[in-house]
């Protein structure tokens, strides 16, 4: 039915993995949590560009979702996900349930430290420990050459980035830029959360984004303006602004001077969805 090759266990996984290296193919890795969109597909392209085949895998990941988050009801859209991959170059995906990756008495934890704390760490304690967790354990299942992720989730890409160099895995990160719709949003699985009206507002996040990187590029106090962006964002309908501020691109410590190699990173809720964006300055 499907154009790629669907591993639904670790055996498979694993034959399938061994199989590829002993033909001597580097191996692209996308870890996704499905609700496919041309964000993901973006990064699939990518993978392929680096490698000779392209393993997605799909795993709603319960060790990065709080109580009271929406690990139950997060968009799970298994047939629409492998239909949309059977059009791309996408060779292997794997779908592992649960059990699989957490078996009963699962109990190692890891721990990034303080990268893992600050901004999205604030509001989601212990998401980048079981964002890390799951991603140490989908590199050593898929072995991969090299793995892409998006910058749309721009904090989770750096820890990520961390998390190999301080581990050794010897794997290549290759960043993503940010897909979105036509209006500026930031293509995420969570928008279909988002009501007509809170659809119709969400874009203006970005705009907002924009108008800030023009003001500090243009030599504008940069506490002023990232005050002002924020009374923007709440001008627009927007509940709170969880954080946006200027942000060193790698450590994501708060940065108060105009440098190039910066980042606006921002988190603001519109009815119960919370939305992330970033632009870099450069
Ligand atoms: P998710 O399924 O939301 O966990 O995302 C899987 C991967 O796709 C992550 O590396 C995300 O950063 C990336 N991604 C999600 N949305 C976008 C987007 N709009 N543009 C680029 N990459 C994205």
């Amino acid at each position: 039915m499907f154009g790629q090759i669907v591993l639904r266990n670790k055996q498979q996984l694993q034959t399938y993995v061994k199989d590829s290296k002993r033909q001597g193919k580097k191996i692209g890795f996308v870890p996704t949590m499905g609700a496919l969109h041309a964000g993901h597909l973006s990064l699939v392209k990518i993978a392929k560009q680096h490698a000779d085949i392209v393993v997605v895998s799909i795993f709603v990941n319960p060790a990065q979702f709080a109580a009271g988050e929406d690990f139950e009801k997060y968009p799970r859209t298994e047939n629409s996900d492998l239909e949309i991959l059977s059009n791309y170059a996408v060779d292997a995906v794997y779908m592992p349930r649960v059990a699989e990756i957490y078996p009963e008495g699962f109990s190692t934890k890891i721990n990034v430290g303080s990268i893992g704390e600050v901004l999205e760490g604030e509001f989601r304690p212990g998401f980048f420990d079981g964002v890390a967790l799951v991603v140490a354990k989908l590199f050593m299942q898929v072995l991969p050459d090299y793995a892409v992720f998006g910058e749309k989730d721009y904090q989770q890409l750096q820890v990520i980035k961390k998390l190999v160099r301080e581990l050794d895995f010897p794997i290549a990160i290759i960043a993503a830029p940010i897909v979105r719709e036509e209006d500026g949003l930031a293509m995420s699985s969570r928008n279909i959360y988002l009501n007509q009206i809170e659809r119709s507002k969400a874009p203006s996040l970005y705009k907002i984004l924009s108008w800030v990187k023009s003001e500090i590029i243009s030599g504008a106090n940069i506490g002023v303006a990232i005050l002002a962006a924020k009374a923007k964002l709440l001008e627009s309908g927007f509940l709170t602004v969880d954080y946006l501020g200027l942000y060193d691109s790698a450590c994501l410590e708060s940065v108060n001077q105009y440098r190039e190699d910066a980042r606006i990173l921002a988190v603001a809720r519109i009815g119960t969805v919370r939305l992330l964006d970033n632009l870099s300055l450069s």
